[in-house]
C-alpha cells in the first residue's frame, strides 16, 4: 500500500460537478489500496473574492483578520469534498490546518511551516479514511491557536509539506493544465508539456512568474526528496515530474526554516567587461552579445543598469582567457554607438577588470527570505570586500568581487553561514556542468507582471551601503530581485556615487519606497524612483551553462520586435529582462518562439 498526497487547486474544485469528479478520482485511488491525504484549495476564485471584500472595508486590512477571513475558503471546500467522497461510499473526514496541527510562524498572511503533527492523520488513515486537509492554512502554535495562512498559492506548499512529514511515496498536484509547460498557455497557447523538469529549474520558473507551482512547495520537495508530479484534473495523463537530487537527511522540525545556505562556492577565473554610456534603444544588447556569441565566448553574469538620462551601462563577466577577445568585441562596437547618442551624454566607453572572482551562497532555503542575501552583503562589507556586481536567483546569490579579496570573502561567508567551502567548484568549474549537457539550453520562459522597479539615485560609493539598504528591506520581509548598481560613478557634491536599481513585488513597492525614503537623510542618497509599469520576462534552463549565445538569442528576439530592454540580470540558469508592461506578453511570445519551445498541440485552459 502506497501513501499518496493529492492536491486539487481552485479550478479543479470550482463547482459541485468538479468536486464530484475529484471525489471519483480520490475514491478510485483509495480503493486501489492506497492511503490517501487530499489537500484542497478554495473553490474557484473564492480567495480573490474574499480579498476584494476586505479591501472594500479597509485599504490595509489587519493581517490577523485577513487570515481569519481567507482561511474560510478552504474550509468550505474540504467539507464539500468530504461529503462527495462519502456519497461514493468511501469513508472520509475533513480537517483544518489547526486540527491537523500544521504549526507555522506567527507571521500572518505569509507564515512558513515549522512542523506538522502526524498522529491524528495517521490514526484516521489507519482507520481507512481519506483525510481531506485544508490547504494554505496553519496555526501559529499549539497553545495560541492563531490561524495563519502561507501566502497566495500556498496550498501547493501545504501538500508537499504534508508529503514530507508523512514520508509519503508521492505528492500529486492536480490542476487545470496538463502539467508544467514551457510557459503559461494562457499567454502562449502553443506552449508545450514537459515530461520532466529539475527542481532547480522549476524553482526559478515558479519565482519568475509561473504560478503552476508555489516556489516554496518546490523548495520543500527538493530539500526532503519528495516525489512531486503535476497533472491535469481532467485526464489520466502522467503530467510532469519534478526531479530532485537525493538530499542530505534533514530534520522535519523547522521544516520551512531549516538552514538557508548549504554551501559557499567560488570561481576565481572571472574578468569583467563594461560598456558604458550606450544608447537606450532596442538592439544594443542583441548586437553586443550576438558578436560575443559568434566568437564562441561564454558569458557568465550580465547586468544592464537603468538608464541615466538616455544612456545605459552593460557589464558582463567572462573567463580570464576570453577577456582579450571580449574586450575587442566591445571596443569594436563602441565607436558605432558614439555618434548616435546625444552628444551631451558623453561617449560610449569600454572598461575592463582583469582579475575578478565570484563568490556565491547556495541553498534552497533562501526563498522568500531576503535577510539571507542581506546577511551576505553585510558579511562582505564587514570583511572590507567591495561588491562589484550582484546576481540573485532563487537558490543562489553571487557577488563579483576583486580576486585579491576572494579568500577573505570565502572565510567570512563560511563563518557567517556555518558551512564549509564547496569543493565542487574550485577553479572555474560550475556545479551544473556535468549533469546537464543533455538538457536543452532553455527549458521554459516566464512573465511576471506583478513587479515594480525601484531606483535609488546617487548612493555614496562606500562599502556597506548596499548592505544597509537591503537589510532595511529584509527587516520588513521585502524580497528583492535583479539588483543592479550602475558601473559608472558620478560625483555629487564631491562624493562618488552610483545608482542602485532592483525589482520588488508590486505589492511591496510603496512600503519599500517609504522605508528607503525615511533612511535617506541618514544614508545620504538621493531620490527614490518607482516604476510600476514594467514586466519581467525570463528564460530558465540548466542547459544554458557553458553554452555561448543563449542570452544573445533572447536579446535578438526582443530587438527584432523593437522591444526595448530596460534592465538585464542573469544568474547561472536564468536570464531576465525588464521591458515595458505593455510589451510583456509580446516579449514572452517572441522569446518562446525564438527558442523553439512550441509544441504542435494547442493547450486550452478550462475557464
Ligand atoms: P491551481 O488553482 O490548480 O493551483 P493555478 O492557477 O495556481 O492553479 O496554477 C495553474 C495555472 O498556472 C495555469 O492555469 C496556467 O495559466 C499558469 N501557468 C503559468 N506558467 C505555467 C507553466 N509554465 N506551466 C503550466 N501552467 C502555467
Ligand atoms: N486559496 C489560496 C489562494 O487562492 C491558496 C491556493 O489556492 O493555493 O491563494
Ligand atoms: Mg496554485
Amino acid at each position: 500500500m502506497a501513501l499518496i498526497v493529492q492536491k486539487y487547486g481552485g479550478t479543479s474544485v470550482g463547482s459541485v460537478e468538479r468536486i464530484q469528479s475529484v471525489a471519483q478520482r480520490v475514491v478510485k485511488t483509495a480503493q486501489a489500496g492506497n492511503g490517501l491525504v487530499v489537500v484542497v484549495s478554495a473553490m474557484g476564485k473564492t480567495t480573490d473574492g474574499l480579498v476584494k471584500l476586505a479591501h472594500e472595508i479597509s485599504t490595509s486590512p489587519n493581517r490577523r483578520e485577513m487570515d481569519m477571513l481567507l482561511s474560510t475558503g478552504e474550509q468550505q471546500s474540504i467539507a464539500l469534498l468530504s461529503m462527495a467522497i462519502q456519497e461514493l461510499g468511501q469513508p472520509a473526514i475533513s480537517m483544518t490546518g489547526a486540527q491537523v496541527g500544521i504549526v507555522t510562524e506567527a507571521e500572518h498572511t505569509r507564515a512558513r511551516i515549522l512542523s506538522i503533527e502526524t498522529d491524528r492523520l495517521q490514526r484516521h488513515l489507519q482507520d481507512g479514511r481519506v483525510v481531506v486537509v485544508a490547504g494554505f492554512q496553519g496555526i501559529s502554535s499549539l497553545i495560541d491557536l492563531e490561524i495563519t495562512t502561507l501566502g497566495r498559492g500556498g496550498s501547493d506548499t501545504s501538500a508537499v509539506a504534508l508529503a514530507a512529514a508523512l514520508q509519503a511515496d508521492c505528492c500529486e498536484i492536480y490542476t487545470d493544465v496538463p502539467g508544467i509547460l514551457t510557459t503559461d498557455p494562457r499567454l502562449v497557447p502553443d506552449a508545450q508539456l514537459m515530461s520532466e523538469i529539475t527542481s532547480d529549474e522549476m524553482l526559478e520558473l515558479a519565482s519568475l512568474g509561473a504560478k503552476v507551482l508555489h516556489p516554496r512547495a518546490v523548495e520543500i520537495a527538493r530539500n526532503y526528496g519528495v516525489t512531486l508530479v503535476v497533472r491535469s484534473s481532467w485526464t489520466e495523463d502522467p503530467g510532469t515530474k519534478v526531479v530532485s537530487p537525493i538530499p542530505q537527511p534533514r530534520p522535519l522540525e523547522g521544516l520551512e526554516i531549516a538552514q538557508p545556505v548549504d554551501a559557499v562556492e567560488f570561481d576565481t577565473d572571472q574578468a569583467k567587461v563594461a560598456l558604458l554610456r550606450v544608447p537606450d534603444r532596442p538592439g544594443i544588447a542583441a548586437r553586443l552579445f550576438g558578436e560575443i556569441a559568434t566568437q564562441d565566448l561564454d558569458v557568465d553574469l550580465i547586468i544592464q543598469s537603468i538608464h541615466e538620462g538616455n544612456s545605459n551601462d552593460i557589464a558582463f563577466t567572462v573567463t580570464q582567457n576570453s577577456l582579450n577577445r571580449a574586450e575587442a568585441v566591445a571596443a569594436a562596437i563602441a565607436p558605432a554607438l558614439r555618434n548616435q547618442i546625444d552628444p551631451l551624454a558623453g561617449e560610449a566607453e569600454v572598461m575592463v577588470d582583469r582579475r575578478m572572482a565570484k563568490v556565491s551562497i547556495v541553498g534552497a532555503g533562501m526563498i522568500g527570505r531576503p535577510g539571507v542575501a542581506a546577511q551576505m552583503f553585510s558579511t562582505l562589507a564587514e570583511a572590507g570586500v567591495n561588491i562589484e556586481m550582484i546576481s540573485t536567483s532563487e537558490v543562489q546569490v553571487s557577488c563579483a568581487i576583486d580576486q585579491d579579496d576572494c579568500d577573505r570573502a570565502i572565510a567570512a561567508l563560511c563563518q557567517a553561514f556555518n558551512v564549509t567551502r564547496s569543493p565542487a567548484k574550485s577553479i572555474g568549474g560550475h556545479r551544473w556542468q556535468q549533469a546537464d549537457q543533455l538538457a536543452p539550453p532553455v527549458r521554459g520562459a516566464a512573465l511576471d507582471l506583478k513587479q515594480a522597479r525601484l531606483a535609488i539615485r546617487h548612493v555614496p560609493d562606500r562599502p556597506g551601503l548596499a548592505s544597509r539598504i537591503f537589510s532595511l528591506l529584509a527587516d520588513r520581509n521585502i524580497s528583492v530581485d535583479m539588483i543592479i548598481q550602475s558601473q559608472r560613478c558620478r560625483l555629487v557634491n564631491g562624493i562618488a556615487t552610483r545608482d542602485i536599481a532592483f525589482t520588488v513585488a508590486a505589492l511591496d513597492a510603496d512600503e519599500a519606497q517609504a522605508i528607503l525614503q525615511a533612511a535617506a537623510p541618514e544614508l545620504g542618497y538621493g531620490e527614490i524612483m518607482v516604476d510600476r509599469s514594467i514586466a519581467k520576462v525570463s528564460i530558465v534552463g540548466t542547459g544554458m551553462v557553458g553554452r555561448p549565445g543563449v542570452a544573445a538569442r533572447m536579446f535578438e528576439a526582443l530587438s527584432k520586435e523593437q522591444i526595448n530592454i530596460q534592465m538585464i540580470a542573469t544568474s547561472e540558469i536564468k536570464v531576465s529582462c525588464l521591458v515595458a508592461e505593455t510589451e510583456g506578453t509580446r516579449a514572452l511570445q517572441v522569446i518562446h518562439a525564438a527558442f523553439e519551445l512550441s509544441g504542435n498541440e494547442r493547450i486550452v485552459v478550462p475557464a
